[in-house]
């Protein structure tokens, strides 16, 4: 029989984050990962504090963005390789009204810190249509989570902690209430980090997964500049000289589990509006995002088992969400600290599902 403090179960963003939270708190760790359906291998690796229409401040920002640039620097060297980028964010202006909002939330203290300057007029940036400008976001870049997974995975498996394995539910023996028993391995804690997959989970099938279908595509351009650009669909560099990253589609539907013409017409549309250079599709990718009904991410003990954990709803912002929930959870396990902010995350918020299933 082999003793470890914790397996973790899944090798996506949110698996290999709690690996190196535990690891780096000197936690003796196992991760079971099945490669399939990995949203986090199709992600671009965005994080960018600001979103949308109404220029949402990700929740708790401030903590989020801080968190996450400490992690990624310190995994980059323990990992010993470069999957952080942090880089600005360009984001043109496609009309009048739209620099008009900007500019006044602009002036809007809590916003401060992740504007670098605003662009009433074209930067004359060759490729980029912003002929109304732009704002130009910091604190913000993107990882290569290709790279950084690949790295975790590496780093672990010559430890022999890491199995390209899957989890078989049916086989888990809830020992007592201080430990699990999988195969030959004893383990006080065991934390599932299954992305969509956690509805297929008896222990957590409760827990409201929504899944979020996202397609990419991968052009070959001539574009250089040394920010990100994003509005409605995003560029991302890729290791391969000239080629991008763009996307992504938003889709709740799922009604095929493959690539789709309509994605793929519906980013170039998107694209078009703001790049002008003549660009060759060469790739498209899809995954789905585990989201969670109020875009918080869900992390914590189960309501009968609390040998047992879950690590889910990163939805899209896996990259900025992955490391606070990960170094929260961990505390948790080791300290039983209780604040206010793995309280907001907790999945207790759900436990009135789990009663209601039995
Ligand atoms: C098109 C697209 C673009 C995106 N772009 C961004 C972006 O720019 N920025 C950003 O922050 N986020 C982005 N996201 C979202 C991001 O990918 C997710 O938030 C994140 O990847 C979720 O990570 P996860 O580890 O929870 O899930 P997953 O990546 O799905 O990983 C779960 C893993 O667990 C494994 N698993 C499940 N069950 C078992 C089992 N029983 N045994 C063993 N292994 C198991 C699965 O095979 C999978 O590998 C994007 C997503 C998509 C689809």
């Amino acid at each position: 029989m082999k003793e470890v403090d914790c397996i973790i179960v899944g090798g996506g963003l949110a698996g290999c984050c709690l690996a190196l939270a535990l690891h780096q708190k000197e936690k003796n760790i196992l991760v079971y990962a099945e490669e399939a359906n990995q949203s986090s291998a199709v992600a671009a690796g965005l994080f960018n504090p600001i979103t949308g229409k109404m220029l949402t401040k990700t929740w708790q920002a401030d903590l989020v963005f801080k968190t996450l640039h400490q992690f990624y620097a310190d995994a980059e060297k323990l990992l010993q390789q470069k999957f952080f980028y942090p880089k600005p964010i360009y984001r043109p202006f496609l009309s009048i009204e739209e620099q008009n909002n900007w500019m006044a939330q602009s002036q809007e203290p809590k916003l401060a810190a992740f504007i670098k300057k605003m662009f009433l007029q074209s930067t004359h940036t060759q490729g980029v249509k912003d002929s109304f400008g732009g704002i130009l976001l910091q604190q913000t870049g993107f990882v290569d989570t290709q790279i950084f997974m690949h790295a975790c995975k590496q780093y672990f498996q010559q430890q022999n902690k890491w199995l390209n394995e899957k989890f078989k539910y049916d086989a888990l023996q809830l020992a007592n209430d201080s430990s699990i028993q999988y195969h030959t391995i004893k383990a006080q804690h065991i934390v599932f980090c299954e992305g969509t997959n956690s509805l297929q989970n008896p222990y957590f099938n409760w827990v409201p997964i929504k899944p979020l279908k996202g397609e990419t595509l991968t052009i070959q351009t001539d574009f250089q500049t040394d920010f990100i650009i994003n509005r409605g669909v995003y560029a991302v560099p890729l290791k391969q000289a000239q080629q991008f990253k763009i996307g992504a589609t938003y889709d709740h539907r799922i009604e095929s589990q493959s690539i789709t013409e309509e994605a793929k017409r519906e980013i170039q549309e998107k694209w078009e509006a703001i790049a002008e250079l003549p660009y060759q599709v060469i790739n498209q990718n899809w995954g789905i995002r585990p989201t969670s009904p109020d875009r918080k991410p869900i992390i914590g003990l189960h309501p009968q088992h609390k040998t047992m954990a879950i690590l889910n709803g990163l939805g899209t912002k896996g990259v900025s969400l992955a490391p606070l929930a990960a170094v929260y959870l961990s505390d948790k396990m080791i300290n039983q600290n209780d604040n206010s902010i793995y309280d907001a995350m907790n999945v207790s918020r759900y436990y009135s599902l789990y009663w209601k299933s039995l």
